[in-house]
């Protein structure tokens, strides 16, 4: 039913931040996810074998490294013929029985683009045209860093500007990066509207406001830092914040009580 969960990544955190999820939700997930890295990585190989996938871009964090990846997520999802596209970050936790529910509103075949502005207006930005013409244009976009989704038909109607090497060109049309690309596509080019969702979170957000009663119905999570503070979920869960600083293990066994690792006599 959800097709296409995935993640994308940079070697230099695989430690740190992928074995969190692949002994969380992607492990109930496998078949749905394919992890996006920049480098080869024998042991992702031996987890996920053919959903391990060496983009083969540079490990940066410019915007053309970022845009050469979500080339490859995309051009990956055409071939795969599944029926959602939904990106997250290698800092997400995603809820995948929520976002399966989530996307079973909406069909496939339709045009459907799905997550939540990082803004609270559409972002300006300036379409270079080519003879040196240039031209404002606006359009809203859906954070990377909380996950979005974006229906196969609409993934399919945005080849032309997306698939091969046409995402690159169309990121450096508007000097963007890879998430505000796709905003751009599907909104300024192809004419079709976000569908804002609450349920996606980035840790761009105060994390502290989601919530415990409403975990469950939250469609991805996510942790980090602001201003030099920890910015994650307020939960007291399974976990201390020092044995599990992300809290996404905590989560996890809030969701799947019966995982093997976590403790069978919390009251959740
Ligand atoms: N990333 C990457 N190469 C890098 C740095 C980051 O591919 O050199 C990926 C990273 O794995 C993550 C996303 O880009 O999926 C966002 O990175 P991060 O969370 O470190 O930074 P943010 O943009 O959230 O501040
Ligand atoms: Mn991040």
């Amino acid at each position: 039913m959800i097709s296409s969960s995935q993640s994308r990544l940079t070697k230099k955190f695989h430690q740190s931040r992928l074995d969190l999820l692949l002994d969380t939700w992607i492990s109930r997930n496998m078949q749905q996810t394919y992890i996006f890295t920049d480098g080869e990585d024998e042991e992702l190989k031996k987890k996920i074998g053919g959903h391990a996938i060496n983009t083969n871009c540079s490990a940066a964090h410019s915007r053309q490294a970022l845009s050469c990846k979500m080339a490859v997520e995309y051009d990956k999802f055409i071939e795969s013929g599944k029926k959602w596209f939904c990106h997250v970050d290698d800092d997400n936790y995603v809820n995948v029985r929520t976002l399966v529910k989530l996307l079973s509103h909406y069909p496939h075949t339709q045009d459907v683009y799905i997550g939540k502005p990082s803004l609270d207006r559409p972002i300006e930005a300036t379409e270079r045209l080519g003879d040196n013409k240039m031209r404002p244009v606006n359009f809203w976009f859906a954070t990377g860093g909380a996950g979005f989704c974006v229906s196969r038909g609409l993934a399919l109607k945005m080849s032309p500007w997306a698939s091969g090497g046409h995402f690159m060109n169309t990121a450096e049309k508007i000097r963007l990066p890879d998430d505000c690309t796709i905003g751009y596509i599907i909104e300024s080019v192809l004419g079709v509207r976000l569908i804002r969702s609450n349920l996606f979170h980035s840790h761009l957000e105060n994390l502290q406001q989601v919530p415990k009663s409403e975990l469950h119905k939250q469609v991805t999570l996510s942790y980090g830092m602001f201003e030099n503070k920890r910015n994650i979920i307020h939960m007291k869960g399974a976990f201390s914040v020092e044995e599990d600083p992300s809290r996404f293990k905590s989560v996890h066994c809030l969701l799947y009580p019966d995982t093997p690792w976590c403790p069978s006599n919390v009251a959740y």
